[in-house]
């Protein structure tokens, strides 16, 4: 099944999260201090991920579906 891109939102990562807070999920807040730029639904959840992220995500996961919002 492939994860699925998005355009980083924080109305899409639930309230209380780091992707929510503005953070990078993928790495946590505390060791990536880079803005979120994409939103990924994974088998894991939803995750905030920086420009660096965005490449070991889809390395683990496969190429993602784009979606517009
Ligand atoms: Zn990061």
């Amino acid at each position: 099944m492939p994860i699925v891109k998005y355009t980083y939102d924080a109305a899409l990562h639930r309230e209380g999260t780091v992707g929510r807070r503005g953070g990078c999920s993928w790495h946590g807040q505390e060791a990536c201090a880079e803005q979120p730029t994409s939103s990924y639904e994974t088998p894991n959840g939803m995750m905030a991920a920086c420009p660096r992220a965005e490449h070991q995500i889809e390395d683990l996961y496969g190429a993602p579906a784009i979606r517009e919002q």
